[in-house]
């Protein structure tokens, strides 16, 4: 019986991991649902996939890579660090691939938790002392409810599990969606498609990709003097967690960087009447704030048709616009984001007492522990996601903090740790105090970050180093231990 399971082995799963072992704990596995580590930079192979934050950034701070060939890596490149990472600390010897969590129990009366799994098609279990989970928001691809879809005569795919087999040269492609992952694919096969729709719901607001080779000599730099790529890791942390400011303290200092997304947008799309399509009626940040500087472009191709009356319906042979007409396509692409809320409450946890997990209930102290969920541990669970910066250095903190909840348990003898009601209420009061204030709710858009009710249950409404500063260690007076 291993001491811990950790769930998925993404950043979250393998960062927890290698903690772990630093901290001299080997008794735990890595379960994962997939045939190799990574998590989402696994899952997404569309063309163009890489990071929206820069890599010296979106990495572990006590590995850092000297050998990012550009600002912004591309998806292999981050994916082969991760795994290089799990190699190096021997973290990948934990995993278990293949394997699917269907549901976590809690049981009061041997102090354990079940795991029950599905492993290559046959139900398992597992029992352990504690569980981490390490799922990742964005593991669960979402597929619009458009009618029709399913009458569809052609190839169809979603952006997170990219059809590698589909070739699209030549091809009349339609992509639904305009998010992040969209605007990176798009320019990518432009030029393959003979002729390719987007049709866009939402406007996204997009500012310049500042991408750039890191040149040898500086590559070299970082190799022989490590600290240079600390300093460039802490000047760049620092030039993003500026951008907090408008949404942490007052949305109306996000003025700036909406006046950027209006110039970036004014000299590469000259004609007035897309311009005025392609424009968001939102405050700038209410959605995530995308990077490129080769979309607007691709959309103004011979052979591309942007389309933003909405999508009516889907036929045999195409995609049925809100203005009656039909576009015709050989491949549909939904680039449609994620099921963010299920990605949780898919794991089906049930607590003491069988309390569940729920959509209405999704919360957490610090994001990371749950009340009636003894030695239960979550990364990047609710409202730890950001808009502005770098998730690792979320991850990195929240590993620190279930480090300090096993101290507690070590320490005190006990074998369950808990946070108390009222450390979890006093904490999501005030957390949701703040957000009401924000961009996201104030922003006056829809999106992924607020649930069905408005709530938004997914992103941390501050400086990251306010949240590290709480969160690295538990507090003991907010925790309830018992022993054996
Ligand atoms: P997303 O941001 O949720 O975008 C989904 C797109 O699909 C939106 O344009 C949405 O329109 C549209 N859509 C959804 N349902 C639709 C429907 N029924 N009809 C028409 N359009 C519909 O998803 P994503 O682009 O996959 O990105 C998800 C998240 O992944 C991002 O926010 C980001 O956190 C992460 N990501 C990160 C990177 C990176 O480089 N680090 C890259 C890609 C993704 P509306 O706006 O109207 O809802």
């Amino acid at each position: 019986m291993p001491g811990i399971v950790i769930v998925g082995a993404g950043f979250g799963g393998i960062g927890m991991g290698i903690a772990l072992k630093k901290a001299g704990f080997d008794d735990f596995l890595i379960l994962d649902k997939g045939d190799d580590l990574g998590g989402t930079w696994r899952d997404n192979q569309y063309p163009g996939c890489a990071c929206d934050v820069p890599s010296p950034l979106y990495s572990y701070s006590f590995e850092l890579n000297p050998n990012w060939s550009r600002l912004f890596a591309p998806q292999q490149e981050i994916w082969d660090y991760l795994r290089m990472c799990a190699r190096r600390y021997r973290v990948d010897e934990h995993i278990r691939y293949g394997c699917t969590v269907e549901r976590m129990d809690w049981d009061d009366d041997t102090r354990r938790w079940t795991i029950v799994t599905v492993e290559h098609g046959e139900v398992g279990s597992y029992q352990a002392r504690a569980v981490v989970s390490a799922a990742g928001a964005l593991h669960l691809p979402s597929y619009p409810d458009i009618p029709g879809a399913g009458s569809f005569g052609g190839a169809s795919f979603h952006s997170a599990r990219w059809d590698p087999s589909c070739d699209l040269t030549g091809q009349r492609v339609a992509v639904i969606g305009t998010g992040a992952s969209a605007i990176q694919f798009v320019p990518e096969i432009a030029a393959q498609a003979a002729h390719l729709t987007v049709f866009q719901r939402t406007p996204p607001w997009i500012h310049p990709r500042p991408d750039v080779e890191i040149p040898a000599r500086l590559r070299a730099a970082f190799n022989t003097v490590p600290l240079t790529a600390r300093a460039c890791r802490d000047v760049i942390y620092l030039l993003m967690e500026a951008r907090a400011l408008g949404f942490a303290v007052n949305p109306k200092l996000m003025a700036p960087l909406e006046r950027m997304a209006r110039r970036h947008l004014e000299k590469q799309v000259a004609d007035p009447a897309l311009r005025a399509r392609l424009t968001p009626d939102y405050t700038i940040g209410c959605k995530r704030i995308l990077l490129s500087s080769t979309y607007y472009p691709a959309l103004q191709r011979p052979n591309v048709d942007p389309i933003t009356e909405g999508v009516a319906e889907i036929t045999e042979t195409g995609v049925v616009a809100a203005d009656g007409t039909a576009h015709p396509a050989d491949v549909i692409i939904y680039a449609t984001g994620f099921k963010v809320v299920e990605s949780v409450t898919s794991l089906n946890v049930a607590g003491r007492d069988g309390r569940k997990l729920t959509p209405e209930n999704l919360e957490a102290y610090r994001g990371v522990t749950v009340a009636g969920f003894p030695n239960f541990f979550m990364l990047l669970g609710p409202n730890t996601g950001l808009g502005h910066t770098s998730v690792v250095f979320m991850i990195e903190s929240q590993v620190q903090h279930v480090l300090s909840c096993l101290r507690i348990l070590a320490k005190s003898g006990a074998d369950t740790i808990e946070v108390s009601e009222q450390a979890q209420r006093r904490y999501n009061d005030t957390l949701q105090r703040r957000l009401r204030r924000a961009v996201w709710s104030e922003g006056g858009c829809d999106s992924w970050y607020l649930d069905a009710d408005g709530i938004n249950r997914a992103l941390w409404p501050g400086f990251t180093f306010e949240y590290w500063a709480r969160t690295r260690r538990a507090r003991r007076a907010d925790y309830a231990v018992t022993r054996p």
